[in-house]
């Protein structure tokens, strides 16, 4: 047998050629001349068959990505060692280096190659929406019949700040895209209503409050007809604190615990919890304030009163036995709070 290219004698010839002239003319990798990728300038996503897909990667690793999917090997060697090298950075252009290695018919082989890759710089299209101020769900913070505490209001833009951060590696609108301040409270502007949705159930965890959506219709696409909807939430936190004192269905009471789910309160008659639904917060009645707590003094009991004094006029009350009368002493120091010309002993 002869060698098709050199004519020499070979016992093996390896597609009709020694293996001499074999190894001469393989080329381990087929490597294109211009690779080019575009990636978003804000987040490095990038873009694949027309689609923008999210990717976590630095600008070098996503560089090194590319030139490895655009490396073809070639069928006839067996897991050739590749390495590859960003020689420079020409303005976006990645000169890269890649060497090639591999043992065939007992001998090494290393084959070097040059190449570029491209990055196109563009903007991806959540990133575009975002720049634009896009928004889809406006939450309205306020306080019932109050105004928002400066406790309420940094929390929330603390919580905000937190949940954004968290929610942003699944969904790229989960931005603020805008803050505004009034008098009545706040308006945050958020990029997706997925986003918006779920920062209003973190506040009503928070703080308890009331939720009430109302979708707008925006814009109506003349030839999908598919409407865009902006989704307003109001969240309303509840005109009393922890502590204060409420009438709930001719029971008064004292607040001693608001969660996202319920309110708790305790029967100031007979001392025993219970609890509230949102949904019911408008038939609550704000009655007093815990800052209205006063002291006053025990002066007797019987088996079915005691006897405490008016704290403002002094004047002797007598009121039927309770628990905390029970487990008091008389001359001991008692917490009272007056409603509606009554007074209430309360837990210190
Ligand atoms: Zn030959
Ligand atoms: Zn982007």
């Amino acid at each position: 047998m002869f060698c098709h290219e050199c004519g020499d004698s070979d016992d093996e010839l390896i597609e009709g050629l020694c293996k001499d002239c074999f190894l001469k003319q393989l080329s381990i990798l087929t490597i294109p001349q211009d690779i080019s990728v575009t990636v978003c300038a804000h987040c490095n996503s990038k873009l694949e068959n027309g689609k923008w897909k999210e990717s976590y990667l630095l600008e070098d690793e996503i560089i090194y990505r590319v030139l490895e999917n655009a490396i073809e090997i070639n069928q006839l060697t067996k897991n050739p060692e590749i390495e590859l090298e960003i020689l420079q950075m020409r303005g976006t252009i990645a000169e890269c280096y890649i060497e090639a290695k591999i043992t065939i018919y007992g001998r090494e082989v290393i084959q070097k190659y040059e190449t570029n890759v491209r990055l196109n710089k563009s903007v991806c299209t959540p990133c575009s929406k975002r720049n634009s101020g896009y928004y889809e769900t406006v939450i309205q913070l306020r306080a019932d019949s109050r105004e928002l505490t400066h406790r309420e209001i940094a929390k929330t833009n603390d919580l905000i700040k937190k949940s954004l951060a968290n929610q942003f590696e699944k969904d790229k609108l989960a931005y603020l895209a805008q803050k505004t301040e009034m008098k009545e409270g706040i308006d945050y502007y958020f990029g997706s209503s997925k986003s918006g949705r779920r920062v209003a159930n973190e506040i009503k965890e928070e703080f308890g409050a009331v939720i009430k959506e109302s979708p707008r219709l925006i814009t109506q696409d003349k030839s999908t007809g598919k409407g865009l909807y902006r989704v307003w939430i109001s969240v309303r936190l509840p005109n009393f604190q922890v502590n204060d004192f409420i009438e709930f269905k001719d029971k008064i009471a004292q607040v001693a615990s608001v969660s996202g789910s319920k309110i708790i309160a305790i029967n100031l008659k007979t001392f025993e919890e219970f609890s509230i639904q949102w949904r019911d917060y408008d038939d609550i009645e704000v009655l007093g304030r815990s800052n209205e707590i006063l002291k006053t003094t025990l002066i007797s009991k019987s088996p079915n009163s005691f006897q405490i004094l008016n704290p403002i006029t002094y004047e002797v009350i007598e009121l039927p036995l309770n628990k905390i009368a029970i487990n008091s002493n008389i001359g001991d120091e008692v917490n009272v709070i007056g409603i509606e010309n009554e007074f209430y002993l309360i837990n210190n």
